[in-house]
């Protein structure tokens, strides 16, 4: 078992990291109240919330059971919960538990944060892709008018626990989606740490439960380490967008219908890496490495097949809101573990690059 601690200027709080704590009873002993609302999805329920509920036996519960998928983070979503807690009366010293991927920590994180101006909030994240990246930093918030997370605000959970049994359920796609992230922190943040998953990526794609303890532990440390510098993602941590502008694109040009966000960041990270070999800030040689490992995974490397045009996903990409002042900036490699952020690239390159990387 693995503990670290999330510091910012308003918060600190543990994330437990390991196997068995559901048996444990590690639960009981975080929530101090005994008023708790849960809120989870369809799929997840079905799979683990009788466990759930046993352990948490002695507790007042109330159950919210959303239904899945990222069509279903919105506005609506957030009501139903603050709806339950005006209706059974939920005050400052309740707590609201979420049990699952990315989708149900954002909206329960986000109606947490605006519910009594902020409660109790503990995490439960079922998904690769939550345990190394939503459920750790704080962000929360929903999809409004079919633009994702348009709401949302900065809020820190009181524990987040990361039971890494929860991930032998999860779909082969879903983990894998998972493992693009992970390798994302190699990539951007610890070039060490990109030899390592070079070494133990079939354990991962095996679901080793100690080598993914190890992986799962390093990104959410890289990943807090950056939050606690810059909470508020203004500077460092936005190394961690590396590849995301190309997949914000790539998921809002396919309708979020088609490709997983993961997927997304493999093919946006291979565009980037792309990039800087064209603009000679690194080696091919890195483009082929990040290539051969993604490739391994098994992750879906050609863009999508309703991508019928290159110019739909360049617009879409010159929207994304991390352009300033009418130039868009990226996160590009200059090292393997080492980001630099290049503004002011001229237009046509772009519009090269997703061609060329089209028609290879
Ligand atoms: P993400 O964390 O990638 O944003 P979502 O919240 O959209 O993920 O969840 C992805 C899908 O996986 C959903 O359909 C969800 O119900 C399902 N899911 C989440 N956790 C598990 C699990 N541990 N086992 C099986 N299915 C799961
Ligand atoms: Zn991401």
């Amino acid at each position: 078992m693995h503990i670290i601690r999330s510091q910012t200027n308003n918060s600190s709080y543990p994330v437990y990291i390991g196997t068995d704590f559901i048996d444990s009873g590690l639960l009981q002993t975080l929530l101090p109240m005994p008023r708790i609302v849960l809120v989870t999805d369809q799929t997840v329920a079905d799979i683990y919330l009788q466990t759930i509920c046993e352990t948490l036996t002695g507790f007042s519960l109330n159950l919210i059971i959303l239904p899945p998928g990222e069509v279903n983070k919105n506005w609506e979503a957030v009501t139903k919960i603050i709806d339950v807690l005006v209706a059974f009366k939920h005050d400052r010293f309740s707590t609201l538990v979420s049990l699952g991927g990315g989708v149900i920590g954002d909206v329960t994180g986000f109606a947490a944060s605006i519910f009594m101006r902020g409660i109790n909030w503990l995490q439960l994240p079922t998904t690769l892709m939550a345990q190394v990246d939503a459920a750790v930093g704080g962000k929360t918030g929903c999809n409004y008018f079919g633009i994702k997370n348009l709401i949302g605000t900065f809020y820190q959970p009181q524990n987040v626990v990361i039971e890494i049994a929860f991930l032998r359920t999860l779909p082969d796609r879903e983990y894998l989606s998972g493992l693009a992230e992970v390798v994302k922190y190699g990539m951007a943040c610890d070039g060490e740490f990109f030899i390592w998953l070079e070494k133990h990526i079939y354990d991962l794609i095996n679901r080793d439960p100690n080598i993914l303890e190890l992986a799962i532990h390093r990104c959410c440390q890289i990943k807090l380490e950056l939050v606690q510098q810059d909470e508020n993602d203004h500077g460092q941590r936005r190394v961690l967008n590396f590849g995301h502008t190309f997949a914000h694109a790539l998921e809002s040009a396919t309708e979020f219908a088609s490709i997983l966000h993961g997927e997304a960041v493999a093919i946006g990270m291979l565009l980037a890496t792309r990039l800087a070999v064209k603009l000679g800030l690194v080696e091919r040689e890195l483009l082929i490495r990040l290539y051969n490992l993604l490739n391994c995974i098994g992750l879906p490397l050609a863009l999508p097949s309703e991508i019928s045009s290159v110019g739909a996903l360049y617009n879409f990409m010159m929207r994304d809101k991390k352009k300033q002042a009418a130039q868009l900036s990226l996160m590009l490699p200059c090292a393997l573990g080492k980001i630099k952020v290049i503004q002011g690239l001229d237009l046509k390159c772009l519009e090269d690059l997703i061609q060329d990387y089209a028609s290879t």
